[in-house]
């Protein structure tokens, strides 16, 4: 065993989480593509079956109360809350991302319009954003009549003025895995008397992101990266409590209305996070999701055992940094010198939960790393992307990593210079 091997044992048998790695579906395969696609989680296929005979099959309409379908989006918003520092009553589950941008923007935005600032024109959009918020924040802006101006997160504090309404930023950047400052970016929205928006994609589940402690006003984020819950699943919307009652919603939708089923054809909202909801919930997903997310709340499996406490996100921060320090150290001790740059920022405090290495050929350098068992993503033009879920990634899976990386770097020397 190498020194590397060996100190990865010691790690992982030191690893207070590492009995949740049973909790999931894995095989051989070192699974660092987590903040795409997280894990099956051994709680959802019992759970899904159970909603599709039994609730549906069964029961048929009747699950919309008797199942608790019709309270699903709030109870499940309640069951994130915690994770992402949220008291219960703000956080309504539904919809994709995209979608929850969209209602999050134009609603920041309305709410500067109700504060009576008609002179606040402009959104600040974060310009190295995911794609999806940029195109989102364009249309938003066109249709609220405002400027969009794409400026980096560091800007943004020179950027805000008397004419800024909204912000719209995402926490961790999808590429690079920087974490950006969220209280002091916060903090400087409020300052000019403007709404900060936040995306939460590539933090929620990773690391403590504190809603309610920093004042965030508006956040979205998806569940099927860090939190596991299935291809697609549905995306949540944080309406901080105190603005609730002013949220005005582009997306008015009968399942936000006070008496859904009196089918008045005059809309008044509901009062509290139920007023982002939009149109009918996607059932199956949603279902998922929520089994899915047992893994953090005292963990108990439905086929019964395990240690049934709670994980804390604390916890699995301190983990996942430990993993990403870990997985760097590899890097350098096993990469060839020179062959990769890492572009994920060396200080804890600006790491998110994934490692970036510039790559040349690296399109090339992930299938081959893929084909090795080393599932990680390929960004382009030229990224190495590797995400690290403390819940099921170990620090073997880690220094395996590293070593095929620098095996495969090490032969393609020779092939792509
Ligand atoms: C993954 C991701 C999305 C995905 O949006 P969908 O509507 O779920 O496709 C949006 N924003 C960010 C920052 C992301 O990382």
């Amino acid at each position: 065993m190498s020194e590397l091997e060996t100190l990865a044992a010691e790690l992982d048998a030191a690893d207070e989480l590492a009995w949740l790695r049973t909790r999931f579906v894995l095989d051989d395969a070192v699974y660092l593509d987590g903040n795409s696609l997280g894990a099956l989680p051994v709680s959802v296929p019992g759970r899904v079956a159970d909603v599709v005979y039994r609730e549906w099959g069964e029961l048929r309409i009747r699950s919309w109360e008797e199942s608790g379908w019709w309270t699903a989006p709030e109870r499940i918003g309640d069951r994130i809350a915690p994770l992402v520092g949220a008291a219960a009553g703000q956080i309504v589950v539904g919809d994709s991302t995209s979608v929850n941008v969209f209602k999050a923007l134009v609603g920041a935005v309305r709410l500067a319009d109700e504060a009576g600032d008609s002179r606040r024109d402009e959104i600040l959009v974060d310009a190295t954003t995911f794609p999806t918020d940029g195109y989102i924040a364009e249309s938003a802006a066109r249709m609220t009549g405002r400027t969009l101006r794409p400026v980096t997160p560091a800007e943004v504090p020179d950027a805000l003025s008397s004419r800024t309404a909204a912000v719209l930023l995402n926490h961790v950047d999808y590429r690079t895995g920087r974490l950006h400052d969220l209280p002091g970016l916060t903090e400087a929205v409020h300052r000019a008397g403007a709404y900060a928006v936040w995306d939460l994609c590539h933090s929620a589940g990773a690391l403590p992101v504190g809603l309610d402690e920093h004042g965030v006003d508006l956040a979205v984020g998806c569940t099927y990266k860090y939190l596991n819950g299935g291809p697609g699943s549905p995306a949540y919307l944080y309406v901080r409590h105190d603005l609730q009652p002013r949220f005005d919603s582009p997306l008015p939708g009968w399942n936000s209305h006070a008496r859904p089923f009196g089918m008045h054809p005059a809309y008044e909202p509901v009062a509290g996070a139920g007023r982002g909801r939009v149109g009918t919930p996607d059932i199956l997903s949603m279902l998922a999701l929520e089994a899915a997310l047992d893994v953090w709340h005292g963990g108990r499996d439905r086929s019964g055992g395990g240690e049934g406490e709670g994980v804390t996100i604390e916890s699995v921060r301190a983990k996942s940094l430990a993993l990403t320090d870990f997985f760097l150290r590899c890097v350098s001790a096993y990469v060839p010198e020179g062959r990769v740059e890492s572009l994920t920022p060396a200080t804890h405090a600006e790491r998110g939960s994934q490692v970036a290495l510039r790559c040349d050929a690296a399109a090339d350098v992930m299938k081959r790393l893929i084909h090795q068992g080393v599932i990680g993503d390929f960004r382009h033009p030229d990224v190495l992307r590797f995400g690290f879920t403390p819940l099921y990634v170990s620090f073997a899976d880690v220094e395996r990593a590293g070593r095929v990386l620098g095996e495969t770097l090490g032969e393609t020397l020779g092939v792509l210079g």
